[in-house]
């Protein structure tokens, strides 16, 4: 079966120019580039290069790169090496509708002693900034704030919170996993402190992630072992995934404006025909200042979870912000974060693209899903007679 897939921020197909680069390093280029020799040595410009590509972008000097194996982990680095600079009374301030991998060692770190303050979120998914000045006022602060929601795609405005937290004397680390090859980043405009991301979200191999850590930035390095990363992160650098992040960062760069035209637009069509062609729909999030790839809908009165399956019978990924947990299906924490009434927050789910769909591939889910919707709509418990 050929998939149309519509599920780009869970992970993206590798890109074929990405695999051609990665190729000689596990044939030849094998070598350790901590080397002494010249065989491993030669290793190591190649992931120089690689680095200036990521650095050019976000905006960022090559040595304010760190390479990672995943956006979890560079966000845990990054969290729990600025706590550890800050001191034992550091504050942490994220947002209620962070991913798991930064939610979960806010919560670990408060269960530790930590004063951890989790934003709340306007029904549009739009963070509470009041809240955010009045938490900054009170003391030295870690901030973590995601740049874009991974369910939703609704942006946080990081270019207007990086001086805030500079101004109070704070460090603001962002999760930038979804916002990196979909929107332009310039750090040498947004002084943000440190900065996550993850190849397999913008068409590199999973098991590569990126830490940017702004020059000056207080941090304590967690993975300890050799000198590797300037002693930012141990551990024999993954070449051939490096190297494959450069090129898919070359490649983001090259493809910025087509996210922002063609995407977008495959994406405005596929939700605006789902609203009219479907009744009891609508979207989740705000509309205005999201990523170009990503819809989160509602469909009343059902389940989320049903709709995936008969998209996927047919070949089409999607998700939803749902998970089954103890045999409830509970609405994502995102959702219920954003007061998303009860009705509509079990029938979401959300369509996220990439520069690989096509006109088409929108036009078979406009096709197929309004008799989804009809059929379960006819089995729902919650519709009313
Ligand atoms: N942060 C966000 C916003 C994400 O969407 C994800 C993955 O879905 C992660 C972090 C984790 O990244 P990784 O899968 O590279 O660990």
């Amino acid at each position: 079966m050929k998939w149309v897939y519509f599920d780009n921020n869970a992970t993206t197909p590798v890109a074929p120019e990405v695999v051609e680069a990665m190729m000689p390093f596990f044939l030849n280029l094998w070598g350790n580039p901590s080397s002494m020799h010249a065989f491993g040595g030669q290793v190591a410009r190649h992931i120089e290069s690689a680095r200036e590509k990521v650095a050019a972008l976000i905006g960022a000097d090559p040595s304010e790169i760190v390479f990672t194996s995943c956006g979890t982990e560079s966000n845990n680095a990054a969290i729990r090496g600025a706590v550890e600079a800050m001191g034992r009374n550091v504050r942490i301030l994220t947002s209620r509708v962070e991913h798991p991998a930064v939610l979960s060692p806010c919560r670990y770190l408060r269960e530790h002693g930590y004063d951890v303050v989790e934003i709340g979120v306007d029904s549009e998914g739009r963070l509470d900034l009041d809240t955010l000045r009045r938490e900054l006022a009170s003391g030295p602060a870690v901030v973590s704030l995601m740049w874009a929601n991974n369910e939703t795609g609704v942006l946080f405005p990081i270019e207007t919170i990086a001086p805030w937290v500079k101004a109070a004397g704070g460090i603001l680390h962002t999760d930038a996993v979804q916002a990196v090859g979909k929107i332009p980043i310039d750090l040498r405009k947004v002084p943000v402190d440190m900065l996550s991301f993850s190849g397999h979200k913008l068409h590199a191999p999973k098991g590569i992630g990126v830490l940017y850590i702004r020059r000056k930035t207080r941090f304590v390095p967690w993975m300890l072992g050799g000198h590797q990363e300037r002693g930012r992160r141990a551990g024999t650098e993954n070449t051939p995934y490096i190297v494959g992040l450069g090129k898919a960062c070359e490649l983001a760069a090259a493809y910025l404006e087509e996210e922002r035209t063609r995407v977008a637009a495959l994406r405005d069509r596929l939700e605006q025909e789902l609203l009219e062609r479907c009744p009891d729909s609508r979207i989740n999030g705000d509309r205005q200042y999201r990523l170009p790839n990503t819809t989160n809908m509602s469909f009343l009165y059902i389940e989320g979870e049903a709709i995936l399956y008969h998209l996927s019978d047919l070949g089409i990924a999607a998700s939803s912000g749902s998970a089954c947990t103890s045999g409830s299906l509970e609405p994502s924490h995102v959702i219920r974060a954003m007061g998303v009434p009860y009705t509509a927050a079990h029938g979401s789910i959300r369509f996220s693209l990439s520069r690989y769909n096509t006109q088409h591939e929108v036009d078979y889910v406009i096709e197929k899903m309004p008799a989804i919707i009809h059929r379960l709509r006819v089995l729902s418990p919650f519709v009313r007679s």
